[in-house]
Order: structure tokens, then C-alpha cells, then sequence
């Protein structure tokens, strides 16, 4: 049997990729280089629309089975001004679901993974790519090797990189690009830091913020962002450089105290990248792949899984029409631009505000007056209200 489209990396975009295209009959053939379950560093937060894609993808009843539901965030300012905002139905726009959710990574991804095996789909783990094969400006497959350490030759019309933030295929094809913004986030879990009720938290502290994030009865991922710079020369010793930071976070000391570490400290940076369109036909990049900002508004996932989406969509048209010509995948660009655009926008504004400590003060006291602006705030970062409601909103009075 001939091969359709090959699919790198089974995390959620690659796996939500893998689902909608042999769901239109495609023949599929995903490889992942790991393991699963596997582990994953994330703040494991779920926006509330991730749902909708989760229903669509056959996944939401398994997830449903194991997710805490997150009614809203709970956010602290550096002057310990306190916001309370919930996913709540706002004039037209309702969540999918009125909460967020929170989840291990690594059974959220166990759980697509899990979809996709029970589809008609060839997949492959511990196979990892190596190099992409491209020929007169076309993507024609990947280079691999597999778990016995055989060299394989996987060939398609079309291939999707979705191996996320190391993604082979953007460097080989040069699309990766760094950015200033340089980040590290230290990753644990805590226990035993009292309830919180339904909502995440999430600290403001310039230049650092951290995030709680309720995963589990009495367990909770701490996700802790600092500058780059600031981690560096602890590289060998980040416990402690993790210990001191949150104790430097006054507001989260304070909620943590009396609790427990109970994982060793992950850390991932920089951040933030950028990643260029492809130039070249037969090759589409979603989720992580396809560049990542800052995990302070938590899409990530969902990002990915709309992108998954997106680019199913291209890649039925385009096999269809047996024309995977840069030109006619660079639809799937178009459509990427217009479902993340504004939110980036208001994404990269909120890093200005969290950034300086006035401004994030005087941005907090403005909140805790206007209840709406707060929750339609919350609706964007939810994915769920079209950002341009908040320019509506803010000038409404
Ligand atoms: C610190 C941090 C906190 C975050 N918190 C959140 C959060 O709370 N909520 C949220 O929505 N998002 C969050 N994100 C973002 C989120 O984790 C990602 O956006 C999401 O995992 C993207 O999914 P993906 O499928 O594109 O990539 P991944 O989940 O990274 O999956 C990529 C897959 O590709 C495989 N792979 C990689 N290279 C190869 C290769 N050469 N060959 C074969 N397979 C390969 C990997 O094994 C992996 O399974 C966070 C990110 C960070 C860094």
C-alpha cells in the first residue's frame, strides 16, 4: 500500500493530525521517536475550547474520565492585588465547556495516542527522524532509524512535521529562527499546599511569573519562568536556584508554604522561537513545530490541535487534487495566520504588562474594577471570545 501522507511526532498535533486524515481515508504513516506513554514538560493546563477539538477527535470521554475541571485562574499581582476571573458564557461567545482543564501530559497524550491506534493508521515508535529528502523544491520524505538502529526511507507525497519544538524538519529545511524574548521555565510538582478550590493560579512577579496548575487531588504542576540569563550560572544546582526563586516570589511562597516538592525539577529553554512558512511543496508544520511564544497563556495544546485541524483540511484539498505545490499548501498558512493572529497580538501585549511591575500593578487594579473586561479577557485566552471583543470592550465606556 502506498503511503498518503507521512506524519512526524505522535504528541497532540502530530496524533490529532494522524486522526483527521485517516478518518477521510487517507493512509497514513506517523512515527515517533519515543515511547508512550512518555513524559512531557508543560504546565498541563487545558484551555476551555480544547474540548471541542478533543469531541471531535474521539478523545473528549477518556480525557473527561481523568481531567480536573479548572472553573477559572485565580491571578496574583506583584502588589498582591488578586483577580478571580471564570470561563463563563459572555453575551454570544460560550466555551465549549464553562471550565479548563487540567491533566497529566503524559495521559493526555496516551489517550490520542491511543485513538489513533485504534484507526487505520501505520504507526511507528521509537523511530526517529533524521533528515528530510528534498528534491527540485519539494519535500519527498524523511530519513529515519528505527529502535534496532536500521536506517529507514519513508516516502510520501506529503509530510507533516509535527515534532515539535526540536523539529528536525524545520532546522533541515532552515525555517528555524531564534527570538528575543529568552525564557527558561523550571517544571515540578508540589503537594500538600491546600485547596485552591476549582482554579488555577497564577503569580505575577517581574521578571519572573509561576503558575499552579491542580493536576490531581493535593497534587498541583508548579511552573516557574525565568529569564534565561538569571538560570544560567545555576545550571548544575537548579533545585536550589529553584528553591530560592520561589521563595523570592512573595505571593507564591506564601501559598506554597507548609507544601512539598515531590518531583525532581525540569527545565526547558529558551522559550520562545520563531519558525519561517515552508518554501518548499509536500511539507506542512503543526503545533510546536510550527513555533512557540510563551506558556503564561497556556494554547499551546490547544494551538496544536487547531493547527492539526488546519492543516488536515489543506492536506485532503491538496492530495485530492494531486497538487501538494508550496503554493497550494500555503492555504494552510493563510488559515493559521487568521485563527492565531489577534490572540497573538493580546499575547504579546500581556508579555509588556507582566514584564514591568507598575504596569502589571496598575493593569491588575484596573481588572479588579471591570469584572466583564477580566472574564472576557479570560474568554480570550480561553480561546473561546474572538480577541477584537476586548477592543469593543475596553471602549465601551
Ligand atoms: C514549560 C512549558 C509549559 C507549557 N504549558 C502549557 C500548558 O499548560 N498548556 C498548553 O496548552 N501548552 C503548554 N505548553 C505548550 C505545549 O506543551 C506544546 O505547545 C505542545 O506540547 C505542542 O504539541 P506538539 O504535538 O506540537 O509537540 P510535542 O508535544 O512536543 O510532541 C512532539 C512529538 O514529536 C516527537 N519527536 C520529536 N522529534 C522527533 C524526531 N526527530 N523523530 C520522531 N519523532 C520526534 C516527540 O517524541 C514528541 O512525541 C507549555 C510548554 C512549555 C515549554
Amino acid at each position: 500500500m502506498t503511503t498518503d501522507v507521512i506524519i512526524v511526532g505522535a504528541g497532540p498535533a502530530g496524533a490529532a493530525t494522524a486522526i483527521l486524515l485517516a478518518e477521510h481515508g487517507l493512509s497514513v504513516r506517523l512515527v515517533d521517536r519515543a515511547r508512550f506513554p512518555r513524559p512531557k514538560i508543560c504546565g498541563e493546563y487545558l484551555s476551555p475550547e480544547a474540548p471541542r477539538l478533543l469531541d471531535r477527535l474521539g478523545a473528549l470521554k477518556a480525557v473527561d474520565a481523568v481531567a480536573s475541571p479548572l472553573t477559572g485562574m485565580r491571578i496574583t499581582a506583584p502588589d498582591g492585588t488578586t483577580l478571580v476571573g471564570t470561563y463563563r458564557p459572555i453575551g454570544a461567545w460560550r466555551p465549549y465547556r464553562e471550565h479548563a482543564m487540567a491533566l497529566p501530559r503524559e495521559t493526555l497524550d496516551a489517550i490520542l495516542v491511543d485513538r489513533v491506534r485504534s484507526l487505520p493508521v501505520d504507526f511507528s515508535e521509537q523511530v526517529r527522524v533524521t533528515d528530510v529528502i528534498v528534491s527540485g523544491g519539494r519535500v519527498l520524505g524523511v530519513e529515519a532509524v528505527d529502535g534496532d538502529h536500521r536506517r529507514l526511507t519513508i516516502r510520501a507525497p506529503l509530510t507533516i512535521a509535527a515534532d515539535g519544538r526540536a523539529s528536525v524538519i524545520a532546522r533541515r529545511l532552515g525555517l528555524r529562527r531564534p527570538h528575543r524574548l529568552q525564557r527558561m521555565a523550571l517544571v515540578t510538582y508540589v503537594e500538600d499546599i491546600g485547596d485552591a478550590g476549582r482554579f488555577g493560579e497564577i503569580f505575577v512577579d517581574p521578571p519572573d511569573y509561576a503558575i499552579l496548575n491542580p493536576v490531581a487531588p493535593g497534587r498541583a504542576n508548579l511552573s516557574v519562568v525565568v529569564p534565561m540569563a538569571h538560570a544560567a550560572p545555576w545550571s548544575g544546582r537548579l533545585d536550589a536556584f529553584f528553591d530560592a526563586r520561589v521563595r523570592q516570589l512573595r505571593h507564591l511562597a506564601r501559598r506554597v508554604a507548609g507544601g512539598r516538592r515531590v518531583a525532581a525539577i525540569r527545565a526547558m529553554g529558551p522559550l520562545a522561537y520563531r519558525v519561517d512558512a515552508p518554501r518548499t511543496g509536500g511539507v506542512l508544520l503543526v503545533g510546536d513545530a510550527a513555533g512557540f511564544f510563551d506558556p503564561f497563556t497556556g494554547e499551546g495544546i490547544f494551538n496544536g490541535l487547531r493547527s492539526a485541524e488546519l492543516a488536515a483540511e489543506t492536506a485532503v484539498r491538496a492530495l485530492g487534487r494531486g497538487d501538494v505545490s508550496a503554493q497550494t499548501l500555503a492555504g494552510y498558512e493563510r488559515a493559521r495566520r487568521l485563527a492565531f493572529a489577534d490572540k497573538e497580538r493580546v499575547t504579546r501585549a500581556l508579555q509588556v504588562v507582566i514584564a514591568h511591575r507598575p504596569l502589571a500593578n496598575l493593569t491588575a487594579r484596573l481588572l479588579a474594577r471591570r469584572q466583564r473586561l477580566l472574564d472576557l479577557l479570560l474568554g480570550v485566552l480561553g480561546d473561546f471570545v474572538p480577541p477584537r471583543a476586548l477592543v469593543t470592550d475596553v471602549f465601551a465606556r
